[in-house]
């Protein structure tokens, strides 16, 4: 039996795709201790693993700097600096106590990564969108054309992180946060959604999504027999009242039952809505996919690998480089269409051109069903810490 330490920044975006693995894990009688901020400590230990809770959050402010320019983008890295230099010495302090056997972090959150070299443990970084390697690089590639990557601030931001882990582990690479290749990397993507999929060498292990026990359990039923049109821009970058005020023009008292997750928006903003049209401040999505015939979606990764599980054809609404790349893949491969026109007869249109996608979708869905998931993924980790 071995003990796993698990590291995450408290994004359900990016805790989610890594429970069916800790769930696996505990499966096969390994220990799992789980470190992230109070918003994500909950579902790690529905999954079955210990708890770490760490003093971390994500700025609060985050959704209003979607578009990432440099100088937002080092008001975000001076965050995850400053939450890192409060929850590091907990993680460490913690840990040292209580040593892993190796130490699985998401690919992002590069304390991770720090606490992995303080105790000279492997480390396996789990990420849970497009992987990056010395080639390839999705944020590189959708940032804006006009992206100061020498905006002064930013170089100062970088060259904090340098400093920061310097102090701590005695790291020699400047950018903790990108750019870091591990020497084990599982990917919760197969690799045909892969972009550059063949500069990509056997370092990492495209595993593909896997549903939680916690996700299969969770039940909806449609309240009409309209189709259903599920409408979500994820959980971090969300507060688009004008958006959604623009479903209820498009589709409200016309032939799909809407369904809208829309976070933490007050939903009066919305105004009255229509009675095929509901707005929650969450809905249990793959539940409701497993119903749907079209998802109205942001492209976060776990959204369209949920989606194309289910066989549901997407409209992407990215709102994020990110989130870009990851609409323009799904384009390229015929599984999504690209919002352009964000009117109500553009989304109409969308939402009608993506029904004719149907065929492609079940075709990755069926990769995506059979890549290994958390199976898959327990087996990297057997392997890596042996017998
Ligand atoms: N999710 C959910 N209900 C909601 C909104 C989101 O269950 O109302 C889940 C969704 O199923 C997915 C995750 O939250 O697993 C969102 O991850 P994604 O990568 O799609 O987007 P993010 O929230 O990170 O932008």
């Amino acid at each position: 039996m071995a003990h796993f330490a698990f590291v995450s920044a408290p994004a359900s975006g990016h805790v989610n795709p890594t429970l069916p693995l800790v769930e696996e894990l505990v499966r096969r009688g390994h220990r799992v201790s789980y470190a992230t901020g109070p918003a994500t400590a909950d579902g790690a230990a529905r999954a079955g693993a210990t708890p770490v809770v760490l003093p971390s959050e994500l700025p609060p402010d985050l959704d209003a700097r979607g578009e990432f320019t440099a100088d937002q983008l080092a008001v975000t890295l001076n965050h995850f600096l400053d939450d890192a230099a409060v929850s590091f010495p907990v993680l460490a302090a913690h840990f040292e106590q209580d040593r892993p056997d190796a130490v699985c972090y998401d690919s992002v959150t590069f304390t991770g990564r720090m606490l992995a070299n303080l105790l000279d443990v492997p480390e396996v970084a789990l990420v849970p969108t497009f992987a990056e390697n010395e080639r390839f690089s999705a944020t590189q590639v959708y940032l804006p054309p006009d992206f100061d990557h020498q905006h002064p601030e930013l170089v100062a931001a970088i060259g904090r992180m340098a400093e920061f882990a310097s102090g701590f582990t005695f790291l020699d690479d400047p950018n903790l946060m990108f750019g870091h290749v591990a020497p084990t990397n599982v990917v919760f993507v197969p690799k045909s959604f892969q972009p550059a999929a063949d500069t990509f060498d056997d370092r990492f292990h495209f595993v593909g999504p896997s549903l939680g026990t916690w996700q299969q359990a969770e039940r909806w039923s449609p309240a009409s027999d309209s189709p259903v049109l599920l409408v979500s821009l994820g959980t971090v970058f969300n507060s688009r009242p004008d958006f959604y005020r623009t479903c209820v023009a498009a589709f409200g008292d016309g032939p799909w039952e809407v369904v809208m997750s829309i976070g933490d928006l007050d939903p009066a903003l919305l105004g009255p809505l229509p009675a095929n049209v509901s707005a929650h401040a969450r809905v249990p999505q793959v539940a409701v996919l497993r119903h749907a015939s079209v998802f109205v979606s942001h492209a976060g990764m776990n959204s369209v690998m949920e989606s194309l599980h289910h066989g549901v054809p997407l409209v992407t609404v990215p709102q994020i480089p990110e989130q870009r790349a990851i609409a323009a893949r799904a384009a390229e491969l015929g599984v999504g269409v690209a919002l352009e026109d964000e009117t109500p007869d553009g989304l109409r249109a969308a939402v009608s051109a993506a029904s004719a996608n149907r065929a492609a979708v079940e075709e990755l869905g069926e990769v995506v069903r059979a890549c290994g998931g958390a199976r898959a993924a327990a087996d990297v980790l057997d392997e890596l810490v042996g017998p």
